[in-house]
């Protein structure tokens, strides 16, 4: 079956034009004209053109959600309840256009439709989560103590202003839900910045936006590379900057945003230690081992892809998850036998192939995968599980961002914890035992802001998520998550 001859027409003709910028609830070209190619990673075939934003046009999409914010404006008089039931109706209308919003993520960032498939649920139900909570961000009322005077003291939440979300290409969809949600239930406005590899998701949401009802300006979408971040990160009539991403850009972001103190949350990079007891139920560990490294090709940010595994099992795990590595069917995202798809880019295959070949090269064992790509055409590489790794090497210090496992066997507790926390990140981790308070106390021992007991990758959007150290600042989803979107003001009355 031809890739194309399973598409969508509405996918089809989505594909036939240049993707152009939302601002201000119309579609239009760069200023300049300029575009960019985004390109499918199981082919190399160029998808569509997109075009590219300049700093002229994020301007005009800054001052576009600077008016759809202000006092007066249609979403300023959105009350609550009428934000609630447009959250709720968005979240239904992307159910009913899932199959479109799957095959345009599978075919621009590669992974398989049942993995896309999940996703685009993911955020449907992410619209819903927060449909709820529209209509609970509530204050406090606070005793004050003044001798001889009588008050009434309260606290508001409010709207931050204009939000700039930018979002890495790993799962385009849902992070752009993961930014634009919150921002809007709290009634902020929005420019949301796609991944360059991978805008194509982004800007169907912002049409469907504007389908179900949401006002001209509260979301706009500006697609181009890292200038394109940049200029709104830079941009002093934004509020505050959203980012996921690397390390590395959310350092340069966290110094960006210092010239007009816009307030901002990172999610970042991880290298998260999975450890393995030996009296943990290993089939369960194994398949969780293999489901912690290879999910979505590896390319997660909370991918646990440093395995510790207790000595006596240790030769009895890597086979098992080798095996698992084996049985994984690398193939075309329209192919339903795939169930890993290729990595997103070149740039990624590149940087994966190096830093196996350097491990290999420094004397690690390949006990699953292969240094060499998968295929001739496409960027596609098999899952691979190494062995006689050292905590020096590139491979187990560095973020890889592949279907890459590097395991290591240890003896005691005391070290392994030592070792799983020895990381600038603080993303994720995972413990497997069977024994109640080895989970409990070593989970409580590592520095990170997602710990897994006996399973990994389980998760919801009503759950809290963000990074220790390197890994970020904020929290995002839950409740937690809209902390970050509003302003506390404390109001003071005096009763006279
Ligand atoms: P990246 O940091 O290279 O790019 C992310 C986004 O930032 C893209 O849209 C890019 O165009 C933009 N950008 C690049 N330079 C910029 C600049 N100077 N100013 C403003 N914006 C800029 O990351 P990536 O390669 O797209 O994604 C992979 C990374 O994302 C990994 O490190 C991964 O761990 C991280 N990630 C983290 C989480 C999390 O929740 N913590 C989730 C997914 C991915």
């Amino acid at each position: 079956m031809s890739e194309n001859s399973s598409l969508l027409p509405a996918v089809s003709s989505f594909l036939a034009s240049t993707k152009q910028l939302l601002i201000d609830g119309e579609w239009v070209d760069a200023k300049d004209g300029a575009t960019f190619d985004t390109v499918n990673p199981a082919t190399e075939q160029v998808l569509v053109q997109v075009a590219q934003a300049s700093a002229v046009d994020v301007d005009r999409a800054v001052v576009a959600a600077r008016n759809a914010f202000e006092a007066g404006s249609p979403w300023s008089k959105f009350s609550p309840r009428d934000r609630s039931h447009l959250l709720w109706r968005i979240g239904d209308l992307i159910d009913e256009q899932a199959e479109e919003f799957a095959q345009l993520e599978s075919l621009d960032n590669g992974k398989s439709l049942a993995s896309a498939r999940g996703d685009v649920g993911v955020a449907a139900e992410l619209f819903r989560y927060f449909a709820g909570w529209a209509t609970k961000m509530e204050g406090t009322t606070i005793p004050m103590s003044v001798p001889g005077r009588e008050f009434h003291a309260y606290t508001r939440r409010e709207p931050l202003g204009v939000v700039a979300g930018i979002v890495p290409w790993n799962f385009p969809l849902t992070m752009a839900a993961f930014k634009i949600v919150p921002a809007i239930t709290a009634g902020n406005t929005v420019i949301l910045k796609p991944a360059e590899q991978t805008p194509l998701t982004a800007l169907r949401l912002g049409q469907l936006l504007l389908d179900a009802g949401l006002p001209a300006g509260v979301v706009n979408v500006v697609t181009g590379f890292g200038e394109t971040g940049a200029a709104l990160v830079e941009h002093h009539g934004v509020d505050k900057v959203a980012f996921t991403g690397s390390t590395e850009v959310g350092k340069k972001i966290a110094a960006a945003a210092a010239g007009n103190l816009k307030k901002v949350s990172l999610e970042l990079g991880g290298k998260a230690p999975n450890i393995i007891f030996a009296d943990a139920d290993l089939d369960a560990a194994i398949a969780g081992a293999a489901l912690a490294g290879f999910f979505n090709e590896g390319q997660c940010c909370v991918n646990g892809s440093r395995l510790y595994v207790q000595r006596e099992v240790f030769d009895q795990v890597i086979e098992g998850v080798a095996k698992a590595a084996k049985a994984i069917q690398v193939g075309d995202a329209f192919d339903p036998a795939t169930t890993m798809g290729p990595l997103v880019s070149q740039e990624q295959h590149e940087k994966v192939m190096g830093y196996v070949r350097g491990a290999v090269a420094d004397g690690a064992t390949l006990a699953a995968g292969s240094a060499d790509p998968a295929a001739d055409n496409g960027y596609f590489f098999a899952p691979t599980l190494i062995t006689g790794v050292t905590e020096q090497m590139a491979i187990q210090t560095d973020e890889i961002f592949g279907p890459v496992i590097t395991a290591i066997p240890f003896d005691t507790e005391d070290e392994v914890v030592a070792a799983a926390n020895n990381t600038v990140y603080g993303l994720a981790a995972g413990v497997w035992s069977k024994d109640l308070g080895t989970a409990h106390r070593v989970g409580s021992k590592l520095r990170a802001g997602t710990v897994w007991l006996n399973t990994w990758h389980a998760d919801d959007v009503t759950l809290p998520r963000g990074g220790f150290k390197q890994s970020g600042w904020g929290r995002e989803l839950g409740s937690f998550g809209l902390d970050d979107y509003t302003e506390l003001k404390t109001v003071i009355a005096e009763l006279r």
